[in-house]
């Protein structure tokens, strides 16, 4: 059977237009128990990169979490949400601020459900997953649509990187920190989490130089969902304007035969694609314009071609969330902000992701400029 994923309109945040966006967008698919088995035990797993409000657009909106929450109730299902954020130093407490700041904790507490942390692991294959799978009975995930500078896209697939058990993240990064090996322990996890049902907030998407503050907000409107995380991963790639095989987790999914990338043989049950296709396509992480270099001189240019982080000296706050996210350990706070051991940086870009502040931006090799990249 042909995978299928719905795209229905919602264009802002408000909660009774959130609601019939995500109600729509799973009707259109069968209906929530066509996925979830009434009274079951569901992990509900939104995206919360770090402790930040909704409104700057980096961690999937509450009122998506709230609406698939009201979904569940009516099947009677024991509901716990949860995430594991890319938080460092004290684990619990900075869990805690972020519940807190994305809005997650206030409407776990308004609907009565429980909230809860990925505090235990248990190990598969190479990598530590939160025992809450094991706990529940299904995964629903909701994915926040943005630009991401390791992966290119952060949506479906990416989104269970977050059951990855604590600060073990870190870890995968510094162990597979090329693109490719890491798109690969993506896959992995994709493969270990089968998700019961996906739905991804792309009512604010993001574009550049994201996952984070350094990241810029695109208006979308769109609630996207569906089984099939590579189908709606292709789907969210021809969105920014890219195609689903120069996306390395979706290039690795299809060579394992696993989902579907091939937009012509998804179904879309709401709209269909080519009705929401925006007039101009993402702006892309500028790390992802190596990628872009012909095969056959990839070999020699790519080497010459260097990305690394930098510090915005006037917007850093001395905060060191990228000391403490650096996998390599080659960040070091100074009196005139935060230097970097260029040696041994891997350019993961995990300090990047972790600065609250828009501090970090993209540094690039001399070649790299001269040649436009
Ligand atoms: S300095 Fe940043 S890009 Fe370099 S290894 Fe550390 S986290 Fe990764
Ligand atoms: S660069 Fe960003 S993360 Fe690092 S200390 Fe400054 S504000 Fe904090």
């Amino acid at each position: 059977m042909n995978p299928q994923v719905s795209i229905v309109r919602c264009k802002d945040y408000q909660p009774d237009l959130v609601e019939a966006g995500v109600r729509q967008a799973v009707g259109s698919l069968g209906g929530i128990a066509k996925f979830i088995k009434p009274n079951s035990k569901v992990l509900v797993k939104p995206n919360l990169l770090m402790a930040i409000e909704p409104e700057k657009g980096i961690d999937t909106h509450p009122e998506i979490v709230r609406s698939v929450i009201k979904l569940l109730k009516e099947i009677n299902c024991e509901i716990f949400v949860g995430d594991g954020p890319s938080v460092w130093g004290n684990q619990a407490e900075n869990v805690d601020d972020v519940y807190q700041r994305s809005g997650i904790r206030p409407v776990c507490q308004q609907e009565g459900v429980s909230l809860v942390k990925f505090e235990h692991k248990r190990w598969r294959k190479n990598f530590p997953l939160t025992t809450w799978l094991d706990n529940c009975d299904y995964l629903v995930s909701l994915p926040k649509f943005k630009t991401h500078d390791l992966t290119l896209l952060t949506g479906a697939v990416k989104n269970l990187f977050g059951l990855v058990w604590g600060t073990h993240k870190t870890e995968l990064h510094k162990k597979y920190f090329q693109p490719e090996e890491f798109n690969r322990i993506l896959v992995d996890i994709y493969q270990e989490a089968k998700p019961a049902l996906t739905i991804v907030d792309g009512i604010t998407a993001m574009e550049g130089d994201g996952p984070a503050t350094s990241g810029k907000l695109r208006d979308l409107g769109l609630i996207f969902a569906g089984v099939d995380c590579v189908a709606i991963d292709s789907v969210l790639a021809k969105i920014m304007g890219v195609r689903p095989e120069d996306v390395a987790s979706i290039k690795e999914a299809v060579s394992r035969g696993i989902g579907c990338a091939d937009i012509n043989a998804i179904e879309f049950p709401a709209e269909k694609l080519a009705d929401v296709l925006p007039a101009r396509p993402f702006v892309l992480p500028q790390t992802s314009l190596k990628k872009k270099i012909p095969l056959l001189a990839a070999g020699i240019l790519k080497k010459l071609i260097k990305y690394y982080p930098v510090t915005l000296r006037e917007n850093c706050i001395k905060c060191g969330a990228c000391v403490e996210a650096c996998p390599n350990k080659v960040i070091s706070m100074r009196k005139r902000g935060v230097v970097f051991n260029y040696a041994n940086c891997i350019s993961c870009f995990c300090c990047q992701e972790a600065c609250p502040a828009a501090a970090i931006k993209v540094g690039k090799s001399l070649f790299a400029k001269i040649i436009g990249l």
